[in-house]
C-alpha cells in the first residue's frame, strides 16, 4: 500500500504550528509496513485542497487527511472530499449523541454548527473520537482508501492508534500486532549509548531496537511484531534484560515513567521519607517531586538556602565548614543533605549547591554542581560539570539529583 498524508491547515503554512500529525502517522504506518511516499501540507482552501487530492490520487492508494473536521467555517476537509469523490454527507446518530452528551456534561449550549461535526461520508467506517467531538472516518472509493482524521493531536493520536491502524490491518489482511516499549535513559548521551549497545542494535530484527529522537531525553524503542500481544511481550522481555545487563545503570524506567514519577514510586513503595536543602536549584528538586500525586506521604519539606547566612543560621551548617571548603563543594553539599535530614526528621536528605552561571561563583566555574545525598546513615556526594545556560544547568542539576536518588533507592530495594 502506498500512502500519502495530506495535512490541512493554514496555521501549518504560516509556520504557527509544526506538522506533528504527519510525523506521528508516518511512524505508525511504518510500523505496520505501509509505505508513506508523500507528505503534503495545504491551507484551509477548498480549491487548493482539491488540487492536492487530485495529485495524491495519482500516486497513492491510501490518502490520509488530518485537520478541518471541526465546526467552524474554515473546516472544509469533509465537504471538499465529499464533493470530490461524489459521496453525500449524512448525519451519524452515534456521533450526534456523543456531541450532545458532551454539551450536557460541560453545561454548555449546543449551537447549530456543532451538528455539522456529526456529518460523515455515506457508507464510511466511523472512527470514534474519545477525546473530542468530530469523528474520523474511512471510506473505500475509486479503488483507494480515503481516511479523515481530526487536527488536534490529543484527539488524532489515540484515534489513529486504536481505530485507524486496526482498520488498515484488516484491509491488508495483516493481523500482526505491534507492541513497543520505550526504555528511558539518564546520565548518558545518545551517541555514547548507541556506541555501547551497537551490537545489540544491529543484531535485532524482531524485536527491533531503535533510538527514539526526542528533546532532552535519551530513549530506545523496542518494537516487536507477533500474532498476539502476549507473544510480542515475550519477544521484548529478553531484549530488555539484555539492555539492563549492558547499560542498566543509566536506565531509570520505561514508557510513561519520568524521573520524578519513578523516584516518587520508589519512595512511596519503600515507606522512606525525604527532604531537601537547595541552594542553586532554589526548590526545583522538591517542585519536581511534588508533581507526583500522593508524594506528601514521603516528601516532608524543603528549604531554599540561597546565601551563606541561610545555610548557617537557618539550616545550621557549620560556618567553619563553609569558610574552609566554600559553598560549591562536596563538603557543603553533604552538610546540606545531612542538615536537611535532621531538620525535617526524614530518612533521606538531598543537598544541592553549585554555580549556575553565567559567572563563576565562590571561585568555581559556571556549571560546577555538587549534589549531596544523606541516606539514613550513609552520606555521599556527586559532582557535575554542566555546560548549559544558567537555567538549563539548574534544571539538569535537579534532574541529576532525582537520578542519583533513583539509583540509591533501587540499591536499597534489592537489599531489603
Ligand atoms: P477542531 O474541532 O479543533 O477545529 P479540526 O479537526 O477542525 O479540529 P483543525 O481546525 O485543522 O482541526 O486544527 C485544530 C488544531 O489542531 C490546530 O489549531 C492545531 O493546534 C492542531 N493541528 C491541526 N493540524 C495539525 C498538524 N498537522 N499537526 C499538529 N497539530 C495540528
Ligand atoms: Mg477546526
Amino acid at each position: 500500500m502506498r500512502a500519502e498524508i495530506i495535512a490541512v491547515g493554514s496555521e501549518l503554512l504560516l509556520g504557527q504550528i509544526t506538522n506533528t500529525n504527519a510525523k506521528f502517522m508516518s511512524a505508525q504506518l511504518a510500523d505496520i509496513g505501509v509505505d508513506v511516499h508523500f507528505q503534503t501540507v495545504v491551507g484551509d482552501n477548498p480549491k487548493r485542497l482539491q488540487e492536492a487530492i487530485r495529485i495524491a490520487e495519482g500516486r497513492a492508494d491510501l490518502v490520509i487527511f488530518s485537520g478541518g473536521l471541526g465546526p467552524t467555517k474554515d473546516d472544509l476537509t469533509k465537504e471538499t472530499i465529499a464533493n470530490h469523490i461524489d459521496i453525500e454527507l449524512e448525519s451519524n446518530k452515534l456521533a450526534l449523541l456523543s456531541i450532545q452528551a458532551y454539551f450536557e456534561r460541560t453545561g454548555r449550549t449546543m449551537t447549530e454548527n456543532n451538528k455539522k461535526q456529526a456529518l460523515v461520508l455515506k457508507g464510511s467506517t466511523v472512527l470514534e473520537n474519545r477525546f473530542g467531538m468530530a469523528p474520523g472516518m474511512a471510506i473505500q472509493a475509486n479503488e483507494r482508501t480515503y481516511m479523515l482524521l481530526p487536527g488536534p493531536p490529543h484527539e488524532m493520536e489515540p484515534m489513529f492508534r486504536d481505530e485507524a491502524i486496526p482498520y488498515l490491518q484488516r484491509l491488508s489482511g495483516n493481523q500482526e500486532i505491534i507492541v513497543s516499549t520505550v526504555v528511558k535513559f539518564f546520565g548518558i548521551g545518545e551517541a555514547e549509548l548507541e556506541y555501547k549497545v551497537q551490537d545489540l542494535l544491529e543484531a535485532q530484527t524482531n524485536p527491533t531496537i531503535a533510538p527514539l529522537a526526542s528533546k532532552n531525553a535519551v530513549t530506545l524503542r523496542i518494537t516487536a511484531k507477533a500474532q498476539t500481544a502476549e507473544d510480542a511481550h515475550r519477544l521484548i522481555e529478553p531484549v530488555l534484560s539484555e539492555l539492563y545487563n549492558q547499560v542498566g545503570e543509566f536506565i531509570y524506567g520505561t514508557d510513561d515513567d519520568t524521573l520524578s514519577s519513578k523516584a516518587a514510586s520508589l519512595l512511596l513503595g519503600s515507606g522512606l521519607t525525604i527532604s531537601a536543602a537547595e541552594s542553586l536549584t532554589a526548590g526545583l528538586f522538591t517542585a519536581l517531586l511534588a508533581e507526583e500525586p500522593g508524594i506528601s506521604a514521603s516528601l516532608k519539606g524543603g528549604m531554599t538556602v540561597y546565601d551563606v547566612q541561610a545555610k548557617t543560621e537557618q539550616l545550621g551548617v557549620n560556618p567553619k565548614l563553609i569558610e574552609t571548603y566554600g559553598t560549591v563543594s562536596a563538603e557543603c553539599a553533604e552538610a546540606l543533605a545531612e542538615k536537611s535530614r535532621e531538620y525535617f526528621h526524614t530518612d533521606i536528605g538531598i543537598g544541592l549547591t553549585g554555580a549556575a552561571g553565567p559567572d563563576t561563583h565562590d571561585g568555581k566555574p559556571a556549571g560546577t554542581v555538587w549534589i549531596g545525598l544523606a541516606f539514613k546513615e550513609k552520606l555521599k556526594s556527586y559532582q557535575l560539570r554542566l555546560s548549559g545556560s544558567r537555567n538549563s544547568n539548574r534544571m539538569r542539576a535537579a534532574n541529576f539529583a532525582l537520578y542519583y536518588l533513583i539509583r540509591e533507592m533501587e540499591l536499597y530495594k534489592t537489599q531489603n
